[in-house]
């Protein structure tokens, strides 16, 4: 999929000139981080464009409906992880590694989630949960486009506000947000069967499959060192056959 054309489609830019934002300080993106905006996607969008508000932003909003919101382009920082002082508490071991004088916004974008945590406990739609994939793989394909960045799909770089300030946002976004599921499909994504990645016959495996020539199993998967019956040895050598036909 063109993602850039899925952003066109799918991402409307709200921000205005009251919404808060500065330079990143020459860093790069490198982590995404999660939030639950306590709140409707109505009061969010209001609040983040009102000029009686100097202290907040996100780059992205999502809401139940899985309507996706921009505020602040990803080249610039959104202020939405806390200041610096803010990260005394931080366990999140990409911030550990940087340091407490680096500002956790200069490197991170956001995204925040329509949600009350009272209700929810960061549980996302399904609606919600398909947008904030497809948000999230964007954004890693954008990084990788502008800065030549890749920010590999794991737990150091998909990470919850809690992750920053345990103490002022324990539940942000909540207990039930689901990171890995968000960090599956970001790992496997654009894979035909999700046991192939880093097999060293992955490339191979992806054209036979684009190719029309194999197929996986039921549950997803290719299991590419498993061995072969005959019966499969006889369907493979029929779907070359067919395919040198055509
Ligand atoms: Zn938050």
């Amino acid at each position: 999929m063109d993602l850039m054309a899925w952003a066109k489609e799918n991402i409307q830019f709200v921000g205005n000139s009251h919404t808060n934002k500065s330079s990143r300080q020459q860093r790069i993106p490198e982590m995404i981080v999660n939030h639950i905006s306590e709140g409707t996607i109505s009061s969010l969008i209001s609040w983040f464009t009102s000029p009686s508000n100097t202290v907040s932003s996100a780059h992205f909003g999502v809401s139940k409906t899985g309507n996706i919101y921009q505020f602040v382009a990803i080249e610039d920082c959104a202020w939405a992880n806390g200041l610096t002082s803010g990260i005394e508490n931080a366990t999140a071991e990409l911030v550990l590694e940087k340091g407490k004088s680096e500002n956790p916004n200069w490197y991170s974008v956001s995204i925040e989630h329509e949600g009350i945590w009272a209700e929810t406990k960061g549980a996302l739609t399904l609606e919600q949960l398909e947008a904030t994939k497809m948000l999230h793989r964007y954004i890693i394909e954008y990084v990788k486009d502008k800065y030549g960045h890749d920010i590999e799909p794991s737990a150091k770089t998909i990470i919850g506000h809690y992750d920053i300030d345990k103490n002022e946002r324990p539940n942000c976004p909540g207990e039930l947000f689901p990171f890995r599921e968000i960090i599956d499909f970001l790992t496997y994504y654009g894979l035909p069967f999700k046991d192939i990645k880093d097999h060293w016959a992955e490339d191979l495996i992806v054209d036979a499959y684009e190719q029309g020539i194999i197929k996986g199993y039921q549950d997803g998967t290719f299991r590419p060192d498993a061995p072969m019956s005959r019966a499969e040895g006889i369907a493979l050598a029929m779907a070359i056959l067919k395919k040198l036909k055509n």
